[in-house]
């Protein structure tokens, strides 16, 4: 296609989105009035509801749609994949959102019915509507807008939609197992917009998260807690030996005591350390958001930094040590800390495992102490990070661009959201989290809204990749490989 009549067929799109706002708006009323809650156990018939509501609107855009159930015993709502076009000249894009939601109670603050959308001052406010019923209609109303205009399918299209994401998308990862080589097998990138901006006006692509490994510490003496008065000042204290442990683990200035650990962390390129200069941020606003009075860093790349591409380690809490208010001489038989490490790549799970069960053994072998050590690690999540030069993050780039008139913030999570690395590692294809919501839309709180200008603007944005994706074919697209950037 020209230029020109490349340029044409956008206006054309765009206007037609614009024109088209309130049914948009419709839609995304009819599905937020959905209680969707797939948190609560009773309401899973609304959830299975809202999936055939999902299954229903790709088939009027002409999708195949399969809803696979699993799970026998549970009542699991199914996981629609939808098909849309097969033309062999096309490049396949995979999306990926769900249509559960947290729960919400108008009591709980909400200034409107969480379960009517309702406009206010340009926002739309609802539960589910930025997180993530609002995104996932964008994506339909984008594929839709081709259709209503009988203009060729630009991309072929594939869709993941699921009901159970906000209660840890059961069973997903075993359909995607079970499909890599069905449903997967023809997909050039997959698209998950489940996620926010990191500013309340400029648009953000994400491309890292960080993972998770949490440990227990323990440490047991006797088979009983003891009094202080009897057994204080001749005994070995389980607890005292763990305060010593847990205080071998990090410095004051936040750096991870324990030998070796950063040993595996890339190596920050000046490429990326560029990325950090022009994202929008305000310091000052996530520090009042937190209420501590001073921050381990004074600048925002130092922050960012420390937040998405550097480890952390957290101490959250102690099993067993006496925690109510008021005094009790107790000397505590067995206590287990917990504390957790957000690790990064190229970080690998099992050596960080080993590192922190050596430094602890040493920390304690020292102290001489009679008591018994254990240490595990009971859950950890990978990390993730995505090329930004890769052709899927430039086509989105170029999208954004023409839609809001401005480059996109390159930004991380320093929390740790599974979907994206589990799409990557198991499809091995290549992954963008492409968010359209704004970073004040509350998903998972009072309040919940996606701006009537975000939501809009999204399907617009979402349209314009479809053109730009349209323009890689044929450019070579297995150019790097997904599993060996991390
Ligand atoms: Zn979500």
């Amino acid at each position: 296609m020209s230029l020109s009549s490349l340029s044409a067929l956008r206006t054309e799109i765009f206007h037609y989105i614009d024109a088209h706002q309130s049914d948009f708006i419709e839609n995304l009323k009819e599905w937020v009035a959905v209680e969707s809650d797939s948190v609560q156990p009773d309401l899973r018939k609304e959830v299975i509801r809202m999936m055939s509501l999902a299954a229903a609107r790709l088939a009027a855009l002409g999708a195949t749609v399969n809803s696979l159930l699993n799970g026998q015993h549970l009542p699991l709502p199914p996981v629609i994949l939808g098909e849309l076009g097969k033309d062999p000249q096309n490049l396949t894009i995979c999306f990926y959102g769900h249509v559960d939601v947290q729960p919400a109670k108008k009591e709980d603050g909400w200034k409107t019915d969480p379960f009517t959308l309702t406009e206010i001052n340009g926002n739309l406010y609802g539960r589910g509507a930025t997180d993530n019923k609002g995104p996932v209609l964008a994506w339909i109303n984008a594929v839709g807008t081709f259709r209503a205009l009988k203009r060729a399918m630009p991309v072929n299209f594939k869709f993941v939609i699921e009901g159970m994401e906000e209660a840890g998308s059961l069973g997903l990862e075993k359909l995607l197992e079970e499909e890599k080589q069905g449903f997967f097998s023809d997909v050039d990138y997959i698209v998950i917009s489940d996620n926010l901006w990191l500013s309340k006006k400029k648009p953000a692509l994400i491309y890292g998260t960080r993972g998770n490994a949490c440990f227990c510490v323990e440490v047991e003496g006797g088979d009983k807690d003891l009094h202080s008065g009897t057994f204080g000042g001749i005994i070995h204290e389980p607890l005292t030996d763990l305060i010593a442990l847990l205080d071998s683990l990090v410095d004051p200035t936040g750096h991870i005591q324990i030998p070796g650990i950063y040993d595996a962390v890339a190596v920050l390129t000046d490429e990326e350390k560029k990325l950090y200069e022009s994202i929008e941020y305000d310091i000052e606003e996530h520090k009042n958001n937190s209420g501590v009075k001073k921050l381990l860093y004074s600048t925002k790349e130092e922050i960012l930094l420390h937040l998405w591409r550097y480890p952390s380690l957290s101490i959250h809490g102690i099993e067993g040590a006496f925690h109510e208010p008021g005094i009790k001489t107790v000397i505590p038989a067995k206590v287990i800390g917990k504390f957790s490490i957000r690790q990064v790549p190229n970080m690998d799970l099992s050596d960080v495992h080993q590192r922190v069960v050596d430094h602890l053994e040493n920390v304690f072998a020292k102290r001489n102490s009679p008591n018994k050590l254990k240490v595990s690690m009971p859950l950890g999540a990978q990390p993730w990070v995505a090329d930004v030069n890769d052709p899927l993050y430039k086509a989105a780039k170029r999208a954004i661009k023409t839609v809001f008139g401005e480059d996109p913030d390159f930004i991380r999570d320093g929390s740790t959201i599974p979907i994206a690395r589990i799409f990557q590692t198991i499809t091995q294809k290549r992954v963008i989290m492409f968010p359209i919501g704004a970073a004040d839309d509350g998903e998972h709180s009072q309040n919940e809204k996606i701006s009537r200008f975000n939501y809009i603007e999204g399907t617009k944005v979402f349209a314009a990749f479809f053109l730009e994706i349209a323009k890689l074919r044929g450019q070579s697209h297995e150019t790097s490989n997904p599993g060996t950037n991390n």
